[in-house]
């Protein structure tokens, strides 16, 4: 496969199940994390890792042009995964964690996009795949700021699709309800943690990053033409 790949946040759950399904797959691939020494473990074949932390649009960028240059061929997909959920009131979460939500969960997606979108556009093909979520469409308690920077990725996506649809560029936006990932980790308040954890056990855990990473997979496999352009998902026995 000639195709090259870049998936953000790709050491741990949705972005590191994607990482290996498309390898198997045989694509060409680009991934980035901060713990780079958990991309190399995966030991994925045709696969450059980067420490690269999506705030810093230097070293993302720097990365895309020596994945270009090593596989000879330009991204054809880039997938805006990497993002954090500290969850709780707004009077409880400090600046500090507010901030790293919107620069993590909406610079690093505009990051993402400022990269590779003009060449893709010169091109006239290409696929940019966001991962948002539910909350980016419903606002939910202990969610403020999250909710924000998800409605922010929505609107973000969906406007950029039109403006980059006379060029052939696709922009799918996924907006998943619970996967079963390491995403609680930011969380430190141990109340609203085990509420969470209460309504993740009542749905079997949601959905895994397996069943979510073989749906991208399948968007992003369909004919160029063709432009899914949001898909909502949830575990079947989560109503919201
Ligand atoms: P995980 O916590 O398992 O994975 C998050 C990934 O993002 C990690 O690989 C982490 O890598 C990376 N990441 C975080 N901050 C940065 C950064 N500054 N620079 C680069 N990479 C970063 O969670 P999920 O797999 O669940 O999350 C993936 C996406 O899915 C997120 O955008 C999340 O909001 C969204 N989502 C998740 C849902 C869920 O229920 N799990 C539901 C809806 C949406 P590292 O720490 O190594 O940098």
């Amino acid at each position: 496969m000639d195709k090259l790949i870049v998936i953000t946040g790709a050491s741990s759950g949705i972005g590191k199940e994607l990482a290996i399904q498309f390898s198997e797959k045989g694509y060409k691939l680009l991934l980035l994390a901060r713990r780079e020494e958990l991309l190399i473990e995966l030991n994925l074949k045709n696969t450059l890792c980067k420490k690269v932390d999506v705030t810093d649009y230097n070293s993302f960028k720097q990365a895309v042009v020596e994945a270009e240059k090593h596989f000879k061929t330009k991204v054809d997909l880039l997938i805006n995964n990497a993002g954090i959920m500290p969850l709780d009131k707004i009077y409880n979460l400090d600046i500090n964690t507010q901030h790293a939500m919107v620069d993590i969960n909406i610079n690093g997606v505009l990051n993402g996009m400022n990269i590779v979108i003009n060449d893709m556009k010169d091109r006239n093909t290409g696929t940019i795949i966001n991962i948002s979520s539910v909350a980016g469409r419903w606002t939910g308690e202990n969610r403020t700021v999250y909710n924000g920077t998800k409605f922010a990725v929505h609107a973000i996506s969906e406007q950029a699709r039109r403006e980059l649809a006379p060029f052939n560029v696709r922009l799918l936006t996924i907006a998943p309800a619970i996967v079963d990932t390491n995403l609680l980790i930011n969380t430190k308040n141990e109340e609203v943690l085990k509420g969470y954890i209460e309504n993740k056990k009542k749905i079997n855990n949601g959905l895994t990053s397996k069943q979510v990473a073989k749906i991208i997979i399948y968007a992003y496999e369909l004919p160029q033409d063709i432009s899914l352009k949001e898909i909502v998902l949830s575990a079947t026995k989560q109503a919201i």
